[in-house]
């Protein structure tokens, strides 16, 4: 029977009135597991009004305290991490194995809050003039929020949570209608860790949802990580209303390959970051750009490891890469190969489409697929497929690639194969992204260094994780004090 998924507000589970429900599937079976309903906006209200309540006094709750609801936490996720990785797969599609390792970077992220104490301190001067002194203290916004995208449902609300949590703000996650039990598992554990009744809660929806979150004077900033038009809304109707933001777009990753690349390392990575969790991670390599001779020998060998990639049901051992997330994406996908090597923008050189896995016929399959010969001025080689899709381009000198890696719209990553420092240091120095990799094919900061994406790929001055986390969910306070000796009994 599908699971009805309930809202988790003012430290209850709470089911919604409304009437609009979506279904959530398992993308290997295309069989429907859940039903999602969108909390009405009075609802989202209430959620807003009980985390303003519950802030007046999780503020007041010492930061060595606030954390240790954070270790509890920690403690929960790794004791059930194989349930929600199990959770994941089935309603993200992606491999259990897959599905741990994206726990495994979200709990990295409790870890690093967990350091708030040391993180959260400012800064101060004595005798800024003669006996006056001034100091710098961090203190939390209020009520903030995350709205999440659907390819990682454990990971990404982790970008945030625990760091608005620390620093003493209430939280309310809007997780992915498509993904929305992973969150339901993850706040099961927060209830258990005990935090107070309205300082994290859960509300499920759509955009209805996003907008009475972004309209309510109580939510004082949001956090977003999804496409680059829901990112660009956001960010503008947020702040609009006066919010901070920090909106996380989307991405079209290009990655060049010099010809004294290792080559066989530089496949197997290369494999591994186009097709892994079948391409729909913003930091995928989806564009390889060899130079020089670099040609031939990647275009064979990565045309050998896509057709060999074993596609199938995550929880099955034998996958290395499952199916895309629904329907709609499939087909989408699908077209976009399709108009692509219609307009002679690509050949196909390796065709996913029109496959399936045996015992899974009605699962969204979309096996790796790799174009060649893409035209870097086309509209092909600007979209951002989200799926397992690799293009190949190709440039005669590092100058040149570098400009066609600059020459587009996005800057969420770019990276380098070569075993040349030269060109590897060149490349980190001019690349026009905020996350760079050397021999690296997914270059995912840790949870203590910024998720720097730059250009159409994010909106706003903080970006998620690690210190960039804490000024975000902190407002600084400046004190300028003085205190006369002649104001003071003498003893
Ligand atoms: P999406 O933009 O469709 O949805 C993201 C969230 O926004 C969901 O919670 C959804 O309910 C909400 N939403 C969707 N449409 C909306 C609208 N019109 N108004 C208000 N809210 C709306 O993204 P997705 O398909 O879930 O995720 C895939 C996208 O996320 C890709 O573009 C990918 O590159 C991007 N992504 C980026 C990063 C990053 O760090 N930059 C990380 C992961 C995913």
């Amino acid at each position: 029977m599908a699971q009805r998924i309930l809202n988790f507000v003012g430290g209850a589970w709470t089911d919604s009135s409304a009437e609009v429900k979506q279904n959530v599937s398992n993308p290997a079976l295309g069989k429907v597991i859940g039903e999602v309903v969108m909390t009405p906006q009075e609802q989202v209200a209430r959620a807003a009004e009980t985390g303003h309540k519950a802030y007046q006094e999780w503020r007041k709750v010492p930061v060595t305290d606030r954390i240790q609801y954070l270790f509890k936490f920690k403690q929960l996720l790794e004791a059930n991490i194989d349930e929600i990785a199990k959770t994941i797969t089935n309603e993200a599609g992606k491999t259990y194995k897959e599905s741990v390792a994206e726990m495994r970077r979200g709990i990295e992220n409790v870890e690093v809050a967990i350091g708030t104490p040391i993180l959260m301190q400012g800064y101060n001067n004595e005798d800024i003039a003669s006996g006056i002194d001034e100091h710098m203290f961090r203190q939390p916004l209020g009520v903030v929020a995350a709205i999440t995208p659907f390819n990682f449902p454990g990971m990404i609300p982790l970008w945030f949570m625990p760091y608005a949590l620390a620093t003493g703000n209430c939280f309310i996650l809007k997780p992915s209608e498509k993904v929305p039990m992973t969150s339901v598992k993850m706040f099961e554990l927060l209830e258990q860790a005990g935090f107070p009744k309205g300082v994290v809660q859960l509300v499920n929806g759509g955009k209805e949802v996003v907008d009475a979150i972004l309209d309510h004077p109580y939510i004082k900033a949001i956090s977003f990580v999804g496409s680059t038009p829901v990112a660009k809304y956001i960010y503008s109707r947020a702040t609009a209303n006066g919010k901070r933001a920090q909106c996380q777009g989307g991405a079209k990753n290009p990655v060049v390959i010099m010809p004294d690349a290792d080559m066989d390392t530089t496949t197997r990575i290369m494999a591994d970051s186009a097709f892994g969790c079948a391409g729909q991670r913003c930091l995928a390599a989806s564009v390889a750009i060899t130079v020089g001779e670099a040609r031939n020998v990647f275009t064979e060998q990565i045309a050998d490891a896509a057709a060999s990639r074993v596609v199938g049901y995550g929880l099955d051992e034998k996958a290395q890469m499952g199916p895309v997330i629904d329907a709609r994406s499939k087909s989408r996908i699908e077209q976009i190969i399709a108009d692509g090597e219609k307009s002679g923008n690509a050949n196909v050189l390796v065709d996913g489409r029109g496959k399936s896995v045996s015992g899974y016929d009605d699962g969204y399959w979309v096996f790796p697929t790799i174009l060649e010969n893409v035209n870097p001025e086309s509209e092909l080689a600007r979209t951002e497929i989200f799926g397992p899709v690799l293009s190949l381009m190709h440039a005669n000198t590092i100058e040149d690639a570098i400009q066609l890696v600059n020459n587009r719209a996005y800057g969420n990553m770019a990276c380098i194969f070569t075993t040349s420092g030269y060109y590897a240091r060149k490349f980190r120095n001019e690349a026009d992204a905020g996350n760079v990799g050397v021999n690296i094919g997914v270059a995912a900061p840790m949870a203590f260094f910024p998720f720097s994406g730059w250009n159409e790929s994010f909106f706003g001055d903080l970006h998620g994780q690690g210190r960039h986390g804490i000024e975000f969910f902190t407002q600084t306070k400046v004190v300028v004090e003085r205190w006369p000796q002649e104001w003071s009994r003498q003893f």
